[in-house]
């Protein structure tokens, strides 16, 4: 099974896609983490990408796209992906159709998790407290949060015209959005 966990910065796509890899052994692929870790190893492609990370805006469709396409075996391998922070724009999503459909695949579902903005402030607030991580500083996450809007959101119809979106309450706690993305998942063969 396919799985895009979809939302805003700070909506929990990480925190449940790490707890359907436990329980379900399924492979998450984080745009997000991957590009962290190429800037973390001092890669060609990690100084190219720093500044757009550090700005808030999104890196090109080509650098993420080739990104998941070297994973996709992997994946595959484990019985499903859950993509998480991917895609972020149509041509994007556009190109992981292309991928999948080559490879005998396609997503499964796309489970939406619906955080109101000044919960999302919030929880960034606390993270970057937290964590330091320098895109979760506020002005930077006023950035993400407009890239989401402008680039991210033109996705649900996307979705939605191919019957795959799921629309879940992401404002309750990790265990109250784990009980409802499983209860989605139910009912997806
Ligand atoms: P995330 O951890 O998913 O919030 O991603 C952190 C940053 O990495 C984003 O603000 C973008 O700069 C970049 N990024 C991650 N995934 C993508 C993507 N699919 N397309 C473009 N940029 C991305």
């Amino acid at each position: 099974m396919n799985l895009i966990l979809f939302g805003p910065p700070a909506a929990g796509k990480g925190t449940q896609a790490k707890r359907l890899v436990t329980e379900r052994g399924m492979v998450q692929l984080s745009t997000g983490d991957m590009l962290r870790a190429a800037i973390a190893s001092g890669s060609e492609l990690g100084q190219q990408v720093k500044g757009v990370l550090d700005r808030g805006d999104l890196v090109t469709d080509d650098i993420v796209v080739a990104l998941i396409e070297d994973r996709l075996p992997e994946a595959e391998a484990a019985g499903g992906a859950i993509f998480d922070g991917f895609p972020r724009t149509v041509a994007q999503a556009q190109a992981l159709d292309a991928m999948l459909a080559k490879r005998g695949g396609k997503i499964d579902a796309v489970l939406r998790l619906k955080v109101d903005e000044p919960a999302l402030i919030e929880r960034i607030a606390k993270r970057f407290a937290e964590q330091g991580r320098p895109d979760d500083n506020p002005e930077v996450f006023v950035t993400r949060l407009g890239a989401y809007n402008a680039q991210t959101a033109p996705l649900l119809p996307y979705y939605q015209a191919q019957g795959k979106l799921t629309e879940l309450d992401g404002m309750g706690s990790v265990e109250a959005v784990a009980a409802a993305i499983d209860g989605a998942l139910s009912s997806v063969n």
